[in-house]
């Protein structure tokens, strides 16, 4: 299908990442601050709202889709959501990215009903720093989930780690090896200026000490063959064949010229980028019964107006008024 989501940069879209919920079990410090007002029922976008945004996204070129939030598996009846996204013509991938706690109890439904990607955060198995973290126990409840998304049948199922200095350099080694033990992808994520916290640069545990440390405790990293450069991590194998791994290298390498993303906030706005200061209210345009063809157009030209890139790296970044959980990560 020929796109139509092209920025003025050539960057084509296909990729629309959809918040289900701002609400998290979790308040990971990275993320979110600890006291929370979470959006009403009442603003969050209907599963129907969702799947009738996403018909008129399929023509444009959207063909993959992300769920998340907040924490998906807190909205109920995720499953029918995905059952109805997977009924529309022209989408052929649905994934999710869930913190696990509630996992466990619904792997088996979300596999059932046609998802088959996973990704699960974990950002350490140490049951002291998870609680440090994420403001909240839960370790055993994350463990429990993965293991219940290997039985049910995902694949590909990838931990993402937030890769933070002063925390990481301990945890990267084991949970490497966590995820070689049971055949998942590791993937660690550079932090980012996205949450309550004040960033720093020096907070964030880069990329390449992340790899200096896998290759001398474990073993030699290759790039994999089937390397897809539209991806935000770059990927790589372990040459004693014990799987792969990932690494989103945000701050120290950005991939912004090769993003292919649009996200939908939880209470229906249209953002072309995740630190974007601006997003489009197509909530009110769905709930007014504005035709397809205007709701296409207000989509087309929000892409269009994407800006180059995300700009952290220079004095000229703004932290976005919403934090990550807000966004939908
Ligand atoms: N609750 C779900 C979860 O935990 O996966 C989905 C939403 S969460 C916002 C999505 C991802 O964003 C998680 O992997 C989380 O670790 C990551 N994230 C949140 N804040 C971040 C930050 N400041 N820098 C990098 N990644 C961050």
């Amino acid at each position: 299908m020929a796109s139509e989501l092209i920025d003025s940069f050539g960057r084509v879209h296909n990729n629309l990442r959809i918040s289900v919920t701002d609400r998290c079990n979790l308040r990971c410090t990275y993320c979110m601050p600890e006291e929370v007002t979470f959006l009403d029922r009442a603003e969050l976008l209907t599963f129907e709202e969702i799947t009738a945004f996403v018909r008129v996204a399929v023509p444009l070129g959207i063909d993959k889709i992300r769920l998340t939030g907040g924490e998906p598996l807190m909205r109920r009846d995720l499953p029918r959501l995905v059952q109805m996204l997977r009924g529309i013509d022209g989408i052929r991938d649905i994934g999710l990215t869930t913190n696990g706690i509630l996992l466990a109890d619904q792997a088996q439904a979300l596999f059932d009903a046609g998802m088959r990607r996973i990704n699960i955060s974990l950002d350490t198995l140490d049951a002291a720093r998870f609680r440090q973290l994420a403001r909240r126990d839960g370790l055993d409840k994350v463990i429990a989930g993965i293991h219940a998304a290997r039985r049910a049948g995902f694949q590909p199922i990838k931990i993402n780690a937030v890769s933070i200095r002063g925390i990481t350099e301990a945890e990267v080694i084991p949970l490497a090896q966590f995820a070689r033990a049971h055949g998942l992808e590791m993937r660690f994520i550079e932090y980012m200026p996205i949450g309550a916290d004040h960033w720093e640069r020096d907070k964030v545990y880069f990329a390449r000490e992340i790899m200096e440390q896998l290759e001398s405790c474990i073993a030699p990293l290759v790039p994999v063959d089937d390397y897809d450069p539209r991806s935000p991590a770059m990927e790589f194998r372990y040459t004693d064949g014990g799987g792969r791994v990932g690494i989103i290298a945000s701050i120290s390498r950005p991939f912004c010229m090769s993003c292919n993303r649009v996200r939908l906030t939880a209470d229906g706005k249209l953002r072309n980028c995740l630190f974007a200061l601006d997003e489009v209210d197509v909530k009110h345009l769905l709930r007014r019964g504005v035709p397809e063809a205007d709701i296409a157009e207000v989509i087309r030209k929000n892409v269009q107006s994407k800006w180059e890139g995300h700009e952290i790296n220079t004095s000229r970044f703004i932290k976005p008024l919403r934090t990550m959980h807000a966004i939908g990560g």
